[in-house]
């Protein structure tokens, strides 16, 4: 599909230089405009930034006829509709709150439509009958030329960003069975690709990808802080990070996990702390405003406003905030909590650098975090009915993304490259992520037998079947005589002592390890209170089958340690 000598290559080229006022195409694009072209359904996965709407806005303008294109955010819609606009390409949106719009709907009965690109939610293709009328009288005029659904992502389950209205969309081949589809996302893994493939009945689709590596990003976990201590440690990496230019910070978003949160972090940044020298630190500004589905519209798109202008540095955001963000100078992405999988993780952080420059991605971690993660999701799976399947999934990608954050052992990039059936070698990462950087440093990571610990550990937990916190865990296991300790009587337990020469975080670190490795299982359950984080309480129980094999001297645990 890369080839150059198709009936319309040569138009196609000229349009690129004439109407998209670009130089050549990038790696995937010739691909998936030469295969609409031919009329082939295709899916395309492109990092953010990576140039996927040109694979159809272009065969759009060289061929009268059609282009529906499905998307999901009106204002992403409004985006792409401005960008069109200022290129003089003949495109509008029917959303549902504008049924009325005769004028459309007369040019698409027109014998040529004027019209190159429409714009849709997935619920007014499902829902308006007026809109299917109107594309099957286009089909049946050979002037329905593709359907387009971007973030397709969005049609699996199995994906990070499940939608509903979506699964409705998966009558379209039947409908119309000439017409081509183009899928885009910048996200999904080999099991979300077959899923996107297999519900719009598309069997003979091409697929094509690029890497996922995003070279100019630097992707680092840092322990997460409690409160205040957070805020200035965010604002110490700002300042020896090299995130300020002139003086001023550079532009930002911090991830967070709530509304409030969001609300909490952008006021305490925008304190100055005169005793930390924030009045030295940031002379020009350091202004952050909070984003989240919890704000007046106005208020929210005033906000994104602001820092689209860069007239504040930083969006403290929930991931309300992001799709369709087009800002190509944003400098760093924090995470304040973590994100719910690695696909997730990967197009969040991923908003970082899209001018190409160097991004830096820190995710603040703490295992207490993903204990909090673990529950919720198992409470709203409750409530609404999921599927097994569809939980197991759901804490499978929550699993791998604290494993992710665990193992600084192994170049970050490595893993999150694997999670999307890539292999990368660490020689190739140069230092661009902590465990490469820590490793030039001279730090050396070495896989350690750790058995007798492990086995010290299920003693332990076999014995409080009631379940037992991590802490008080780790301190019987270093033979604690703590008062927590012995008022349980904990230090008659078999396995009281073992990890005697173990430091309190290398013992947290096995434990951990063994949960997330199925060893032990988690268990948290809210005691009475308000709010979604009333104080939790998560204890660690014994999960016997699994135990067996280590237990009877038959395999080994091992962890790597610094
Ligand atoms: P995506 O939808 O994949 O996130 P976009 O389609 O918004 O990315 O494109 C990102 C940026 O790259 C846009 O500013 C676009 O104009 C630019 N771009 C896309 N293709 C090319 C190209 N072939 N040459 C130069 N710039 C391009």
């Amino acid at each position: 599909w890369d080839h150059t000598n198709f009936a319309w290559s040569k138009l196609i080229q000229q349009t690129l230089r004439n109407t998209f006022n670009a130089k050549s195409f990038r790696s995937l694009q010739l691909l998936a405009v030469n295969a609409t072209m031919a009329a082939r359904d295709c899916l395309v996965l492109m990092p953010t930034g990576g140039g996927k709407s040109l694979c159809y806005q272009l065969p759009a303008v060289v061929k009268p006829g059609v282009t529906v294109v499905i998307s999901p955010l009106i204002s992403l819609i409004q985006d792409q509709l401005h960008h069109l606009s200022e290129m003089g390409i003949p495109a509008t949106v029917l959303s549902a709150a504008k049924e009325s719009d005769n004028s459309i709907y007369d040019d698409l009965r027109s014998s040529t439509p004027e019209l190159r690109l429409l714009y849709v939610t997935p619920e007014k293709v499902v829902r308006s009958g007026k809109l299917k009328t109107a594309l099957q009288r286009l089909y049946e005029r050979n002037m329905l030329n593709r359907f387009v659904l971007d973030e397709a992502h969005c049609i699996s389950a199995w994906g990070h960003d499940f939608r509903k209205d979506y699964t409705e969309l998966r009558g379209l081949k039947h409908l119309f069975p000439t017409t081509p589809i183009m899928c885009l996302t910048a996200t999904a893994t080999r099991r979300v690709q077959d899923d996107i493939v297999r519900q719009l009945n598309l069997p003979k689709c091409l697929r094509f990808f690029d890497t996922f590596n995003r070279t100019n990003l630097t992707y680092e976990v840092h322990p997460k802080l409690k409160g205040k201590q957070m805020i200035s440690e965010i604002k110490d990496v700002i300042v020896k990070r090299g995130l300020m230019r002139n003086k001023r910070v550079q532009c930002g978003i911090i991830y967070c996990f709530s509304q409030a949160d969001c609300e909490k972090i952008a006021s305490e940044l925008n304190k100055v702390d005169r005793s930390a020298g924030d009045h030295t630190r940031f002379p020009k500004r350091l202004k952050a405003v909070p984003y989240h589905a919890g704000l007046p519209e106005a208020t929210r798109k005033k906000h994104q406003e602001m820092w689209q202008r860069d007239e504040v540095n930083i969006i403290c955001a929930t991931v309300a905030f992001g799709m369709g963000i087009n800002k190509p100078n944003v400098r760093f992405v924090f995470h304040h909590s973590m994100p719910k999988s690695l696909e997730a993780y990967h197009q969040e952080s991923g908003r970082a650098g899209r001018d190409g420059e160097h991004g830096l991605c820190i995710l603040f971690y703490s295992w207490g975090d993903a204990s909090k993660a673990r529950s919720m999701l198992m409470d709203s799976a409750r409530k609404e009915r999921a599927q097994p399947a569809v939980l197991q999934n759901n804490l499978d990608s929550l699993n791998t993304m604290v494993s992710y954050c665990e193992n600084m052992a192994d170049c970050r990039r490595t893993q999150l490259m694997a999670h999307f059936d890539e292999r990368f070698e660490r020689s190739r990462c140069r230092g661009m992520c902590d465990s490469c950087a820590a490793i030039n440093a001279g730090v050396k990571f070495e896989e350690t037998d750790v058995t007798n610990f492990v086995i010290g550990i299920m003693n332990i937990v076999r014995s409080v079947p009631e379940g037992i916190g991590i802490g008080l865990l780790v301190d019987v296991l270093r033979g604690s005589a703590a008062k927590t300790v012995t008022q349980k009587q904990y230090n008659r337990l078999p396995g009281y002592g073992a990890g005697k020469g173990l430091d309190k975080s290398e013992a947290e670190r096995i434990a951990r390890a063994m949960v997330l490795r199925g060893y032990l299982r988690e268990n948290t359950v809210r005691s009475e209170g308000a709010g979604p984080f009333a104080t939790t309480v998560t204890t660690i129980h014994y999960n016997r089958p699994r135990c067996e094999a280590i237990q009877q001297g038959r395999e080994q645990f091992k962890i790597a340690f610094s």
